[in-house]
């Protein structure tokens, strides 16, 4: 599938490769023991390693390490035994140390895929790398015009740079990668995909080309925030490079910034090269070399990944693809999902989650960890419609009181007295008191108008409150019509 630059006069098909920056899920940072709690007062979590005081010296935390393991596992990437950290020298005010600690040529870890599926086609993205580097400080300037200030709480905190291959076509593709990485990284737990927090964010590198040409010059888009911003910022960098191109111009190679809202990206610097920071080894850090034993311990205990978890839930429960992946984007999604169809009519439970659930979380403003409708009421609201003390329609209530209330369905089915009526004697009678009110429509349906059934099914129904048994209602009407 390609996609066309909107306004565009020639055929151009947009060249795209991310660089996520992925805050790892830690108590402590990189190479200090101080806390990455979020939120914190500012420089209130800064050990001298972090405020980079002469002499303090790095040590590397395991569970950091782990974490990029994890997820490079996940990602069914090569995992580097041996890696190695640079030096990467920059001046600013939110680096004390005057670089950062990186991975340029040695990364943990190396070539891996992420899967994504964009109307109905499944497309495998390369992902080049993942290596870990240290976070930089905050620096603030909204507070007053004449100062700025520096928070270096994030200083030092332990990021995972996964680095795409330029194998992304359109700003849909680019938006399918991110949810699905972000998905595969709460998955794993490696890192919370909060974008708005910050602990996920976007380089977007963008080219245009002609169909079959060779790759053309990129521009990168720094520091992109949300799925949203990432998908704009594609769409409106082809489009500019495309007006340049073909306005006999040439796209030259910087680092442009996305401004959220003019919609527009705009130059900030010529693109820097490695060789501008004067990457070094660092001379403090050994090579990192993992055992191969404790990878393949951590990989035996890696969850159940979002792509394996909706093929077995197609196979297993018999959804449609389509279905299966809405219910496995988000694990605590899937793991309700799977209580309620637990013995239970796995379509049904799949409906109600992903209708009436979906719905009365979006109306309630909740998620589904804190939904007001627990798997287990839900489950038991699917128990009363297939034991038929319910029918589907009263269920529709029953499950909105179940929002309203907390309560269970049982107990809202008896103190509001819905329980399908069975009694052939109460359904006869409502069907006599229709029939008598209408006995005009009677007339036409006997003479052949046979649309009317609904319209008889109907009036018994609202005799009944709702509650009776539609096949026994549906049964008794047709015996007594043909009468
Ligand atoms: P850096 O940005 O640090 O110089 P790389 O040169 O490795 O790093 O490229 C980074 C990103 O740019 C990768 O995600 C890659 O897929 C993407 N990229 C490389 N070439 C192009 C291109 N011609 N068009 C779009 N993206 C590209
Ligand atoms: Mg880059």
């Amino acid at each position: 599938m390609s996609y066309t630059v909107a306004g565009a006069e020639g055929e151009w098909e947009i060249v795209c490769g991310l660089e996520v920056h992925a805050q790892v899920t830690s108590q402590a940072k990189l190479f200090s023991g101080a806390s990455t709690e979020f939120g914190a007062e500012p420089n209130s979590q800064v050990s001298f390693v972090d405020a980079g005081f002469p002499g303090m010296l790095p040590v590397i935390n395991a569970e950091c390490v782990a974490q990029a393991v994890r997820t490079g596992l996940g990602l069914d990437a090569q995992i580097n035994l041996v890696s190695k950290f640079d030096r990467k020298n920059y001046f600013y005010a939110d680096l004390p140390q005057g670089y950062q600690i990186s991975q340029l040529y040695h990364p943990i870890v190396g070539a891996g895929h992420v899967e994504i599926e964009v109307e109905g086609e499944t497309r495998r993205i390369g992902v080049t790398r993942l290596h870990l580097e240290q976070d930089a400080g905050k620096s603030l300037h909204d507070q007053d015009p004449s100062r700025s200030f520096i928070d270096l709480n994030r200083s030092g905190v332990a990021l995972m740079e996964i680095v795409s291959e330029p194998d992304i076509r359109s700003p849909e593709e680019a938006g399918a990668y991110l949810r699905k990485l972000r998905s595969i990284l709460r998955y794993l737990g490696t890192c919370d995909g909060n974008m708005e927090e910050g602990s996920m964010r976007a380089d977007v590198n963008v080219s245009v080309r002609k169909h079959g040409e060779p790759f053309r010059t990129r521009c990168e888009v720094k520091n992109v925030n949300s799925i949203r911003y990432v998908m704009h910022a594609v769409e409106v960098e082809a489009r500019r490079q495309v007006d340049v191109w073909e306005s006999g111009g040439e796209v030259r190679q910087e680092t442009r910034l996305y401004d959220n809202v003019r919609g527009e990206t705009r130059s900030m610097r010529s693109k820097e090269n490695a060789h501008d920071y004067r990457y070094f080894p660092d001379p403090d850090l050994l090579p990192l070399v993992l055992e191969e034993a404790w990878v393949a311990e951590l990989k035996t205990h890696l969850p159940e990944l979002p792509d394996a978890k909706r093929a077995r839930f197609v196979s297993q429960y018999g959804l449609s693809p389509y279905d299966a992946a809405v219910l496995v984007a988000e694990q605590a999604t899937a793991v309700f999902f799977e209580s309620v169809a637990h013995g239970r009519d796995a379509k049904a439970a799949a409906n109600w989650v992903m209708g009436d659930l979906f719905g009365a979380l979006n109306r309630t403003g909740r998620t589904i960890e804190d939904s007001p409708v627990s798997a287990a009421a839900l489950g038991e609201m699917l128990d009363l419609m297939a034991d038929n003390t319910i029918n589907g329609r009263i269920a529709k209530d029953v499950f909105e009181a179940m929002v309203e209330t907390g309560d269970m369905p049982g107990a809202i089915v008896e103190a509001r007295g819905l329980r399908q009526v069975t009694d052939t004697g109460a359904i006869d009678a409502a069907i006599e008191a229709v029939i008598a009110a209408n006995g005009d429509k009677v007339e036409q349906y006997r003479g052949g108008k046979e649309k009317l059934f609904g319209f008889f099914v109907g009036q018994v129904m609202k005799a009944m409150a709702g509650k009776g048994n539609p096949a026994l209602v549906n049964e008794a009407l047709k015996t007594r019509l043909a009468a």
